[in-house]
């Protein structure tokens, strides 16, 4: 790989975004990503705030859209898992970034787009049944559960879009949230209360999910009168924040106590060549729009700093 290479981590919005621009000042780039291209926005059914589509668009269709852009203009895509960045010690000098496989290459710049991943409840049960019965993808496992009830745990945006969602499939739908009102924007919270599937469980905790080769039931708490009951439901999705995946940047850029990438309005880390963009960067809102932003501004700044611009 030539050192004045452009290298993008994670093909998210992000990633896909700075490798619109990248390419497009014809930047030498290359997309390393761990799964496939797509990131979150693959397992979300429909996306319906992203301007443009205002019929709403399916979350892959608009990743596959945005992956074909970033080819049109010379992308260069690879699979790869980035297990850790050594930023040059002095100007001049390449980024080495060491991938899961043992390579290590050389870079001219680096643009961090791994974004985040879902967080996990933590309570017995959940490792040992997840995949029969616990979820975290309704778009992936909603269609299993025809005529089913189930529990969807969380109160912000995207526990109660899912929820929504799910009442396609499911009967019933129980949303359990420790808290005694939604964080989730408006509009959302009044199509849930209107949707006669969907029923609410306040300030309320999942101590456990019971099963024994599927779910059955969950132990509830609730927080306030500390009373505890037992719900029978045939599955559990899990939406409950998310964390940055940044775990492989410990020491190498800073961060905040959460693990999100503190960032410049440039988009530059503490680290020389290496920039931040989408989800894994410390932002007030974590959402495609803002994501593809920072990619575009991500770009712009590595073509600037690797003198292309
Ligand atoms: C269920 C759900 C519904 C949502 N609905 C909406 C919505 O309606 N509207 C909206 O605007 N936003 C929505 N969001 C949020 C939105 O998807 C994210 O804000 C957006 O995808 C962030 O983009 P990103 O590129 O920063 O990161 P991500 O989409 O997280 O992509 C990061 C990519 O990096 C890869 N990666 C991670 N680590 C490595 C590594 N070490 N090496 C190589 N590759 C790596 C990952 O595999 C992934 O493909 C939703 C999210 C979820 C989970």
């Amino acid at each position: 790989m030539k050192s004045d290479t452009l290298v993008i981590a994670g093909g998210g919005p992000a990633g896909l975004t700075a490798a619109i621009y990248a390419c497009r000042a014809r930047i030498s780039t290359v997309l390393i990503e761990k799964v496939s291209p797509g990131g979150q926005v693959l397992i979300t059914d429909r996306v319906d705030n992203y301007p443009g589509f205002p019929e709403g668009i399916a979350g892959y269709e608009l990743v596959d859209r945005m992956l074909a852009q970033a080819k049109r203009f010379g992308l260069e895509q690879r699979n790869g898992e980035i297990i850790s960045v050594q930023p040059p010690a002095r100007s001049g000098e390449p980024v080495k970034i060491s991938l899961a496989d043992g390579e290590t290459i050389e870079a001219g710049g680096l643009i961090i787009a791994t974004g985040a991943s879902h967080n996990h409840l933590g309570v017995p049960g959940e490792t040992e049944l997840t995949g029969r019965g616990v979820s975290y993808c309704a778009t992936c496992d909603g269609p299993f559960f025809n005529d089913a009830h189930v529990a969807v745990v969380g109160g912000g945006d995207t526990a109660v879009q899912e929820a929504i969602f799910l009442t396609k499939f499911a009967k019933k739908v129980t949303l359990i949230h420790r808290r005694d009102q939604l964080r989730a924007i408006k509009l959302l919270q009044e199509e849930a209360f209107a949707n006669p599937k969907i029923e609410f469980v306040w300030d309320t905790v999942v101590e456990s999910i019971n099963g024994t080769d599927k779910v059955e039931s969950l132990s509830l708490l609730n927080k306030k009168t500390g009373e505890k009951s037992t719900i029978s439901v045939d599955g559990v999705f899990i939406f409950v924040g998310i964390h940055p995946n940044t775990h492989f940047l410990k020491g190498t850029v800073e961060m905040n106590q959460w693990g999100f990438i503190k960032t410049d309005e440039e988009m530059r880390t503490s680290a020389p060549s290496i920039w931040a963009a989408g989800d894994c960067r410390e932002k007030p809102l974590l959402q495609i729009v803002t994501a593809v932003a920072d990619g575009a501004v991500a770009a712009h700044s590595a073509e600037l700093s690797m003198g292309h611009g």
